[in-house]
């Protein structure tokens, strides 16, 4: 299929409605799913579960088929649900977590009914994974762990589990944010490595190389934010400045959409921004200086031909 010659705006139009339209099918193979199930026609084929039918024979993926199935189960449970897949306030992946925690409570003996969940449900509503993760920890007062984990794995990595606390969780985020240009790919293994090597650098003066690392921004190390130590050669933009800057926008993009007017405000790769450029004649004062995300600041140059 060839889209390229589609304007952008029927492009975005085409686009939506088929997001639509995949909700709605959502929903129905969720309603199929179910009554298959009820039915027991997966056994006729030779399947021992609604599961193995659903992997085996009609090809998802082991995740696909869990999370259709567990929403499945919330949907028989609360028709309601419906709706809500419908028009894209609930996604599978709340609706999977959702069910989990239903079972874990049903498993304590403690009886959640169709009211509550459906409470749960209005609370959880065009949440982030995250955010509804710790809406139902909090709502189903789970567990804190607290012990850390350390798991050798086959092939000689380790899987390490530890409890972080709000405040812990939030300056991690911060480095993890400070360091998008260095770590693209926002993987937390390479930030904690990327931290412990620029501290072993300051305390020893020794550089410690990458050593089997699959990260290859690793190789920056030691360049801090390297859009910015360009920018600031080329386009003398003080630092001072720059951190005020990125303090008024709160650390976030300030891009906002005309159209919709949505406003971006992603940490990832900030940089500070020339509304009019340089190029075409703009200047460093701060009334002419934003702060915007990689991808913003990317659509800012293309939209005044710059690249
Ligand atoms: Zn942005």
């Amino acid at each position: 299929m060839d889209l390229s010659k589609i304007a952008n705006s029927e492009l975005l139009g085409r686009l939506e409605k088929l997001t639509r339209t995949e909700r709605k099918m959502t929903h129905l193979i969720l309603c199929h799913i179910n009554e298959v199930e009820s039915r027991r026609l997966y056994a006729e084929l030779g399947f021992d579960s609604m599961f193995k039918y659903l992997t085996k024979y009609l090809g998802y993926g082991e995740d696909s088929a869990y999370r259709r199935l567990q929403a499945a189960r919330l949907l028989k449970q609360v028709p309601a649900v419906a709706e809500k897949i419908e028009n894209g306030m609930l996604n599978l992946t709340q609706l999977t977590q959702v069910q989990k925690c239903l079972k874990q409570e049903n498993h304590l003996g403690h009886k959640i009914n169709n009211q509550q969940t459906v409470q749960v449900l209005e609370e959880i509503q065009n949440k982030s994974s995250f955010e509804t993760k710790r809406f139902l920890a909090q709502e189903f007062n789970h567990p804190i762990q607290t012990h850390e984990v350390i798991k050798p794995q086959q092939d000689n990595s380790v899987r390490i589990e530890v409890m972080l606390t709000e405040d812990q969780m939030k300056t991690l985020q911060q480095a993890k944010d400070l360091l998008s240009h260095v770590l693209p790919d926002g993987n937390w293994a390479d930030l904690f490595t990327l931290l412990a090597k620029k501290h072993i650098h300051k305390e020893t003066g020794k550089t410690v190389k990458p050593n089997n690392t699959k990260s290859q921004s690793l190789k920056c190390e030691g360049k801090l934010t390297p859009s910015f130590t360009t920018e600031r050669k080329r386009k003398h933009v003080k630092v001072t400045l720059k951190r005020e800057l990125l303090k008024n926008a709160n650390h976030c993009c300030e891009y906002i959409a005309p159209t919709t007017g949505i406003k971006c405000t992603s940490t990832y790769q900030l940089q500070v921004d020339h509304r009019i450029p340089l190029a075409c004649g703009g200047s460093h004062s701060p009334d002419n200086l934003r702060v915007l995300c990689r991808t913003h600041n990317l659509l800012s140059a293309q939209q005044w031909g710059l690249s």
